[in-house]
């Protein structure tokens, strides 16, 4: 295979959708595995959706998810400038080269012709296209004779650069997921290839650039699919060779029904960016959530390539390894949440105690709680399998840091009888004396106390949980009562002891 040379392009007009994160991820591993380049071009030729802030996001995104950019704005290149804006005078003599051939020409119609043709077309039931057959009863360089075209030209009337859609041909074309395609020119527009306010449009910057970046496949999503057949013409225009296609599947909404949109996500509290979105109508992120990028990537990588095995969890490095575009399927792919979740888990497990100590110090510090990595170690150990974030390890924990407030009203009805009070004093006077207060040791004392005195240990381990949790969770009680030491047991007991007994 020729050096493989792929690009992600998006155009900067907000938040990076994860459909976009994932369309990136592909062209970096399929780069990645060909040992070829990644390339990062920002696409802002439409002055008009421009959102400030929107390429730093890209950037920043890009970062935290662990794919590096080979060539782009900040890392520089051969093939620059990475950003279309910067490069603004070079399409237009690409657009005259179409000119001079006779497949491109100039059209001066007004916005408010054509606005006023398509809803006419619309009452009589059709779609106002322009095409072959309204070319030539419309203003442009084709129907108008060349003085008066010209003459146009000259005093300087607005115009925009169309291509000249052959009338009625077959074009053909390969695109690596979906196979062979044929499409007919008759359904298709002369479209604009360049603006009146003297900028490209996608369609004729993205081609240039490809072409002039050595681009050898363009993977991106579906949605550019229809778009295809006139790039192809454009190639052929040029007398280019027009690199390979892979048009990737959408990502669809957890029902399936459709592309999966921010409302989604609003909707059912998941985020459809990969980071925080701080400006105008603010977005949450996966960053800002909890996850990790690493579970993040992995299920990113999932939703629309099988590896052909059972095997869900995979690195970075094992992506690349693996990945292939042919495995990449046609249809779209649901996202599930849950499984969202889920990856972050598996990942979470992996981690050691140590590092999630670390991560969990940062949290409580937040929450005006200071301790050291050991002891939050220990506590980690206790309660990990049950959670999938950082964030978890608080709600499974946070009596351990401070007594209860309230207490279960229902566990108080069914567990806080009568001698409740009188068996938990005793026991406190049982604690009281004992030095050793590891889980293992006040395990020891306590079951020979129940077991000497006839007790019910269901029933005393649950009134003691209620005075120490404040309810029916958590941990091995001893667990507990280690963790959080003498004091504080005894402390708890009393004041449970205390207010339940008014
Ligand atoms: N700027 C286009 C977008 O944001 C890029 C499409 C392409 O990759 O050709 O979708």
């Amino acid at each position: 295979m020729e050096q493989v040379r792929v690009r992600f392009a998006p155009s900067p007009t907000g938040p990076l959708h994860i459909g976009g994160v994932r369309t990136a991820l592909y062209n970096y591993l399929f780069a990645k595995k060909n040992g070829g380049t990644f390339i990062l071009r920002i696409e802002d030729t439409d002055q008009t959706r421009f959102v400030e802030g929107a390429e730093e996001y890209i950037m920043e995104s890009l970062k935290w998810c662990g794919i590096v950019v080979d060539e782009g704005i900040r890392e520089g290149g051969n093939y620059g400038p990475y950003r279309q804006s910067d490069k603004k005078t070079i399409y237009r003599q690409y657009a005259d080269i179409l000119i001079d051939k006779g497949d491109a020409y100039y059209a001066f119609d007004t916005p408010e012709k054509l606005e006023s043709l398509r809803s006419e077309s619309e009452k009589a039931g059709k779609t106002f296209i322009y095409n072959a057959e309204a070319r030539e009863k419309l203003i442009n360089s084709v129907s108008l004779k060349e003085v008066e075209w010209r003459e146009k030209l000259d005093k300087g009337e607005p115009f925009v650069i169309r291509f000249k859609m052959p009338h009625n041909e077959d074009i053909h074309f390969d695109d690596i997921i979906r196979g062979h395609i044929v499409v007919n020119t008759g359904t298709l527009d002369d479209k604009v290839l360049f603006k009146s306010d003297g900028m490209p449009t996608y369609h004729l910057a993205h081609l240039v650039d490809d072409h002039l970046m050595e681009i050898s496949h363009v993977i991106r999503g579906e949605e550019w699919l229809p778009s295809l057949p006139l790039h192809i013409m454009l190639y052929r225009s040029f007398g280019w060779n027009p690199p390979l296609f892979a048009h990737l599947p959408l990502l669809l909404k957890p029902d399936g029904k459709g592309k999966l949109s921010k409302r989604d996500g609003d909707k059912m509290g998941f985020p459809v960016f990969p980071l925080f979105w701080p400006y105008g109508e603010t977005a949450k992120g996966y960053r800002e959530d909890g996850y990790y990028p690493e579970p993040f990537i992995n299920m990113l990588a999932l939703l629309g390539w099988n590896p052909g095995t059972e095997q869900e969890i995979f690195s970075m490095d094992e992506l690349i390894n693996t990945f292939s575009i042919d495995r990449v399927g046609k249809s779209g792919s649901r996202f599930d949440p849950e499984k969202a979740k889920w990856f972050n888990h598996q990942y979470l497990q992996k981690r050691t105690n140590t590092q999630l100590a670390i991560e969990f110090r940062e949290f409580l510090r937040a929450h005006g709680y200071h301790f050291d990595i050991i002891r939050l170690e220990t506590l980690i150990g206790l309660v990990k399998e049950r959670v999938s974030f950082v964030k978890d390890i608080w709600e499974q924990t946070d009596f351990f840091f401070k007594a209860p407030e309230i207490y279960d009203q229902e566990v108080v009805k069914k567990r806080w009888k009568e001698d409740s009070a009188g068996l938990l004093l005793e026991l406190k006077s049982i604690l009281e004396n004992t030095v050793d207060f590891s889980a293992a040791a006040t395990e020891l004392v306590i079951k020979a106390w129940i077991e000497k005195n006839g007790y019910n240990t269901g029933a005393i381990m649950n009134a003691l949980r209620l005075l120490i949790v404040g309810t029916l969770r958590g941990p091995h009680m001893f667990d507990i009562i280690s963790w959080i030491g003498k004091d504080e047991t005894l402390k708890r007991i009393d004041k449970g002891v205390t207010l339940l007994s008014k």
